[in-house]
């Protein structure tokens, strides 16, 4: 699935969180990475909107 160059690390590698962000939704505080995994923006959530 990924096409990126390099690869994305896979969502068991230690540095999962270095892959490419291919969707991001800022106002909800997270973003969804190459390899399937949903990174959680901690400045963002911070705040009221907890709400999952
Ligand atoms: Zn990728």
């Amino acid at each position: 699935m990924c096409r990126h160059d390099p690869p994305c690390p896979p969502a068991h590698a230690p540095d999962r969180d270095a892959a490419a962000v291919t969707a991001r939704r800022d106002a909800q505080g997270w973003a969804l990475l190459c390899n399937g995994i949903v990174r959680f923006d901690v400045m963002s959530i911070s705040g009221t909107s907890r709400c999952l």
